[in-house]
C-alpha cells in the first residue's frame, strides 16, 4: 500500500519532459527591437505548450533580454516566471528557484498583486518538488492571504489545490480532501473545466488513501471523461494510470492491465516519464502473473530504462537543494547588508563617510572570504558525493551492459554467446552427474515468405511471438536461446532422446495451431526441428552439428517435422 501512495503522490507532482526540432528564423531580425520581443515570447510560449522545453527556454531567454535592454519590467516578470516554470517541468530546481525568486522582486516592486500570488504558488511547487513540504506551504499560504485579500476567485481555486497537494504528499489525505474540495468549488464556479479534473483526479487519490475505492474510482472517472473532452493528453494518462492501480490494488488484473496499458500508450505519446515508469513496473508484475514472460520481461526492461533518467532526476533533487539554501542564505546577507547601508547613510555625518566606506569593503571583503571558504567547502563535499555517485552509476551501468550483452535485442531470449556458456554450463553438470541433455535446433519454415509478404515488421513479429511461445511452453529448466536470424537452439537438462522427442514433437504441434495475428491477418507458422543428445560420447559442438544436419534432413523433407538425428 505504501508504494503505491508513493507511485500517485510521485505522478502528480513530477513530469519530465525531453525536447527535440530545432527552431529556424528568418524574417525576425526585420522586425523593430519591440515587436522582436513578442514574437521571440510568444514562440517561446508556444514551444513551451508544445512540451518543447529547450526550444521555449531559447526564445524566452532571447525575449527577455530585449526586454531588459527597454527597462521593461512587466514583461521581465512575465519572462521569468515562464522560463522558471520550465525549469521547474525540467526539473532543474535551483534555476527555477532562482528565476521566480527574480520574478517576486520585480512584482512587489510592481505591486503586481497577481503576479505576486502566481510567484508565490510557482516557489511552493519548486519547493514541493524537492520534498521541503512545509516551506511550500508557507508560500502557498502567503498566496492565499493576498488572494483572499483581493478577492481573486482564480487565484484562491488554484492555491487551493496547491495546498491539497502537500497534504496528500505528506498523508494527510482528510486535510488534502478539505482543500482539494473547496479548490473544486471555485473552479465549477469559474467553468475551469481543466482545473477541475486536475482535482478530481487528486480527489480521487485522496480517496485511495483513505481506501474509499468505490468513491476514488467514480472520481478518476469523472476526471478522464473530462480530459479527454478538452483531449489533455497527459490528464487522460494520469486519470488511466490512478484507475489501472486501484483495479490492480483490488486484484483485478484484466481492468488493471487495460486501464495501465492505455495510460502507458498516452504517456509515451506525451513523454511523461513518471507515469511510463510506474506503469512499466506495475504492468511487468501482472505479465509475470500472467505467466507471459516475454512482455513481462520487456516491460521490465523498459522500467530499467526510464529508472537511469530517473536516477539523474533524484541527484539533481539532491543538488538543487543544497544550492537553494545556499541562495536563501545569500539573499538574507544581501538584503542585511544593504539596510546596514542605509542606516549608515541615514545615520553618519559627512566627516564618517571615508571611515564608513572602509568598513563597508572590510564587510564586503569578510563576506567574499567567507562566500570563499563556503564554496571550497561545498565544493569538496559536492565532489565526495560525485563519486559516490558515479560509483554506483557505473555498477549500475556494468550489469545493465552485462545483461544486455547476452540478450537478443528483438525477443529478449539468451543471445547465441551467451547460449555457448549455458551449454558449457550444461557439460560441466554432465561431468557431475552424468545426465544427458537434449540439444533442439528450431527453424522456422519459409520464413522468408513472411518478410516478402507481410514486410520486415510482420516477420520481427513473428520472431517474437514465436519466442514467447516456447518461453511460456517450455519447462522452467529449459533454456530457449535465439542462434541466428530465424533459428532457435534450446537446451533440455538431464533428459535423454525419447523425452527430447516427444517435447520437441509437442513443442511443434503448439507452434503449428497457433495462430499468430499481425495487422489483421493471421500467419501460420511452422517449425522444423533437430533433436540431438549430447552424453559425452562427441563433443558438444559436434552434438550441435548433428541437430543442425537433423533439422536440415526435416527441411529437405516436408519441412514441419521433427528429425532426431540418430535417423539419419
Ligand atoms: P526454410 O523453410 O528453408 O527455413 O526457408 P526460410 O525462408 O525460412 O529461410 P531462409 O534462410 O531462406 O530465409 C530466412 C530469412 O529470415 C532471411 C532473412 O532476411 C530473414 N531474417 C533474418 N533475421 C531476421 C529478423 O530479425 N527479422 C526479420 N523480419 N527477418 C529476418
Ligand atoms: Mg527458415
Ligand atoms: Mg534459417
Amino acid at each position: 500500500m505504501k508504494n503505491i501512495i508513493g507511485f500517485l503522490i510521485v505522478s502528480v507532482i513530477l513530469t519530465t519532459n525531453i525536447f527535440a526540432e530545432k527552431p529556424v528564423d528568418e524574417k525576425v531580425n526585420f522586425l523593430p527591437e519591440k515587436d522582436k520581443a513578442q514574437y521571440f515570447f510568444d514562440r517561446g510560449l508556444g514551444y513551451y505548450n508544445l512540451n518543447q522545453y529547450s526550444n521555449a527556454l531559447e526564445f524566452l531567454k532571447q525575449a527577455l533580454e530585449i526586454y531588459i535592454g527597454n527597462d521593461d519590467k512587466p514583461n521581465m516578470g512575465r519572462c521569468y516566471n515562464n522560463i522558471g516554470n520550465i525549469y521547474n517541468k525540467l526539473s532543474i530546481f535551483n534555476k527555477a528557484m532562482e528565476y521566480h525568486l527574480l520574478s517576486l522582486e520585480l512584482e512587489e516592486e510592481l505591486d503586481d498583486k497577481e503576479g505576486i500570488i502566481s510567484s508565490l504558488n510557482n516557489i511552493g511547487n519548486v519547493l514541493r518538488n524537492i520534498d521541503k513540504f512545509d516551506q511550500a506551504l508557507d508560500y502557498y499560504q502567503s498566496a492565499l492571504n493576498i488572494s483572499y485579500e483581493i478577492n481573486d476567485k482564480k487565484s484562491l481555486s488554484i492555491t487551493l489545490n496547491n495546498i491539497g497537494n502537500i497534504y496528500l504528499s505528506k498523508e494527510n489525505f482528510e486535510n488534502a480532501l478539505k482543500f482539494y474540495n473547496r479548490s473544486l468549488v471555485l473552479k465549477k464556479e469559474l467553468k475551469d473545466n481543466f482545473g477541475a479534473a486536475t482535482t478530481y483526479n487528486n480527489i480521487g487519490i485522496a480517496y485511495q488513501g483513505l481506501r474509499s475505492t468505490t468513491k476514488a474510482l467514480e472520481n478518476y472517472n469523472i476526471s478522464l471523461d473530462m480530459m479527454k473532452k478538452l483531449n489533455d493528453g497527459n490528464g487522460i494518462a494520469s486519470a488511466y494510470f490512478h484507475i489501472g492501480i486501484t483495479y490492480y490494488e483490488k486484484n483485478v488484473e484484466n481492468k488493471a492491465s487495460y486501464n495501465l496499458e492505455k495510460a502507458l500508450a498516452y504517456a509515451q505519446n506525451y513523454d511523461n516519464k513518471q507515469i511510463m515508469i510506474s506503469c512499466y513496473k506495475i504492468l511487468a508484475e501482472i505479465y509475470k502473473n500472467q505467466r507471459n514472460y516475454l512482455k513481462a520481461y520487456t516491460a521490465m526492461k523498459l522500467y530499467a530504462q526510464i529508472k537511469d533518467d530517473l536516477i539523474t532526476v533524484q541527484t539533481q533533487k539532491a543538488v538543487a537543494e543544497l544550492q537553494i539554501s545556499y541562495e536563501t542564505e545569500k539573499k538574507k546577507k544581501e538584503i542585511e547588508l544593504l539596510k546596514t547601508n542605509a542606516s549608515i547613510i541615514k545615520y553618519q555625518s559627512k566627516e564618517n563617510e571615508m571611515f564608513m566606506v572602509i568598513l563597508v569593503i572590510v564587510l564586503i571583503a569578510v563576506a567574499v572570504l567567507g562566500f570563499f571558504f563556503y564554496f571550497q567547502f561545498r565544493q569538496k563535499a559536492n565532489t565526495n558525493e560525485t563519486i559516490e555517485e558515479q560509483n554506483i552509476k557505473l555498477t549500475e551501468a556494468y550489469n545493465k551492459m552485462e545483461e544486455l550483452a547476452k540478450t537478443d535485442l528483438l525477443t529478449g531470449l539468451s543471445n547465441r554467446r551467451d547460449m555457448y556458456q549455458k551449454i558449457k554450463h550444461e557439460t560441466d553438470r554432465f561431468e557431475r552427474n552424468e545426465k544427458p541433455f537434449i540439444i533442439l535446433m528450431g527453424d522456422i519454415d519459409n520464413f522468408k515468405k513472411i518478410n516478402d509478404t507481410y514486410g520486415h515488421d510482420a516477420g520481427d513479429h513473428v520472431l517474437t511471438s514465436v519466442s514467447s511461445l516456447m518461453l511460456s511452453f517450455m519447462r522452467k529448466q529449459d533454456i530457449v536461446g535465439r542462434w541466428g536470424g530465424e533459428e532457435f537452439l534450446l537446451l533440455l537438462p538431464e533428459t535423454n532422446m525419447a523425452g527430447g522427442k516427444k517435447i520437441a514433437e509437442k513443442l511443434r504441434l503448439r507452434i503449428k495451431n497457433e495462430s499468430i495475428e499481425y495487422k489483421g491477418n493471421i500467419l501460420n507458422v511452422t517449425i522444423t526441428i533437430g533433436v540431438s543428445v549430447y552424453d559425452r560420447v562427441r563433443d558438444v559442438n559436434e552434438s550441435i552439428k548433428e541437430a543442425d544436419k537433423a533439422m536440415y534432413f526435416g527441411k529437405i523433407r516436408n519441412k514441419n517435422c521433427v528429425v532426431t538425428s540418430d535417423k539419419i
